[in-house]
């Protein structure tokens, strides 16, 4: 996983805890609602109060929206794959119900400023632009609400009621003012951390490579080999092992400098990697020696790579030695799935490479 779906990965953990928590808070509202509805019931005695209609207006309307809309949010979470889409629908959820808290109960003088919920929680899911646009909506709702409240609880006077509004759009504003702060905050931090992690992710990738063939390195080929050697257990299959060494390097440096020692080694290394399967993968062992590890290939199979390349290296000619041959000796061991570990393979197929030294080298040599 890289940083990127790491991050989104995070996102998408807290939008689902956020609405997890808005059931508490629907809970909470809930049983506030019957609390409020049994107190108004025993008042009632004495006002002669139709109870139906106030158990529906204050509990069961309130209770059945706030409850649908965190059910829709979670819907839209687990079903869409938009995630400007998944932050409004954390967002617009808590907005529901704010609205639906204002409607009913806008008698009370602190309703108005529940709308400064949903700016917070677009803060926390870490996108400017919805922290931006909910601010606006809330305050368009914030205003809808206090318009339309009369429907519901005329309680207070028009003027109260707009006292009200005007109060809760003030706290609307500061509040929205230090979230869109917090977001850019966020972002200078994001910022940071996605710099060191791109850094971190390109040291981690250079510790792997061999910094002048750009092959991958000694470690990484027993890192490699471990993987294989799971990878034959599970899917039954072959793995095949190739130690290549090129043959008389030390006269290259000795007579052509070490320089030029280097430009072959890097020309050796890109014929290796340009022939070199896609189940495979291709090493500089260390020095003049190379490796590859090539999942599912039987040893017949790599021999006739080896041979072709052999090939090819010995067809190559290099600028500062026209006349001179250049070639490699390989030994091949075929793994099967047994029970060893990367250094014994590699041993095996060292030794059919010393074998094919032994015998004259510019030649490639199966492990029997
Ligand atoms: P053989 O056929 O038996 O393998 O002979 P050889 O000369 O290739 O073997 P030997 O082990 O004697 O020499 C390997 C040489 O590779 C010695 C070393 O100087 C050279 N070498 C190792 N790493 C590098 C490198 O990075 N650059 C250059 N130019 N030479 C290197
Ligand atoms: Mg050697
Ligand atoms: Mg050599």
């Amino acid at each position: 996983m890289n940083a990127q779906e790491e991050y989104l990965q995070l996102k998408s953990n807290w939008r689902r805890r956020i609405v997890a928590s808005y059931y508490v808070v629907a809970g909470i509202i809930s049983v506030a609602e019957i609390a409020m509805f049994l107190f108004m019931v025993i008042l009632s005695e004495a006002q002669d109060m139709d109870t139906s209609y106030v158990g529906i207006k204050y509990v069961l309307f309130p209770v059945c929206i706030n409850f649908l809309s965190i059910w829709l949010a979670q819907t839209i979470l687990k079903k869409c794959h938009s995630e400007a889409a998944k932050d409004w629908a954390v967002v617009g959820s808590l907005m529901v119900i704010c609205v639906v808290v204002g409607l009913v109960h806008s008698s009370f003088l602190i309703a108005p400023a529940a709308f400064v919920a949903p700016v917070i929680v677009s803060c926390i899911l870490d996108n400017k632009q919805i922290t931006k646009l909910s601010s606006i909506c809330c305050a368009c709702l914030l205003l809808l609400t206090v318009w339309l409240s009369p429907v519901f609880d005329d309680v207070n006077t028009d003027v109260s009621r707009w006292q009200n509004a005007l109060a809760g759009l003030v706290i609307l504003l500061v509040v929205s003012d230090i979230c869109l702060s917090l977001c850019d905050y966020t972002e200078d931090k994001n910022d940071i951390i996605y710099h060191t992690s791109l850094s971190q992710e390109r040291m981690h990738a250079a510790l792997k490579m061999d910094s002048m063939t750009r092959l991958f390195n000694h470690s990484e080929f027993y890192h490699c080999m471990d993987e294989s050697i799971l990878w034959s257990q599970s899917h039954h299959r072959q793995v095949s092992v190739a130690v290549i060494d090129v043959d008389f390097f030390k006269s290259v440096n000795d007579t052509y400098g070490h320089e030029n020692g280097d430009t072959v080694l890097i020309r050796l290394a890109e014929i290796l990697k340009d022939n070199c399967p896609k189940e495979g993968k291709a090493f500089r062992y260390g020095g003049e020696e190379f490796g590859l590890i090539i999942n599912g290939y039987t040893k017949e199979q790599t021999y006739e790579l080896m041979e072709s390349i052999r090939n090819q290296i010995y067809q190559e000619r290099f600028s500062f030695m026209p006349e001179r041959h250049l070639s490699i000796s390989t030994g091949i061991y075929e793994y099967q799935g047994d029970d060893m570990d990367g250094e014994e393979i590699f041993k095996k197929a060292d030794l059919a490479m010393y074998e094919a030294k032994q015998n004259g080298r510019n030649r490639t040599v199966c492990s029997a």
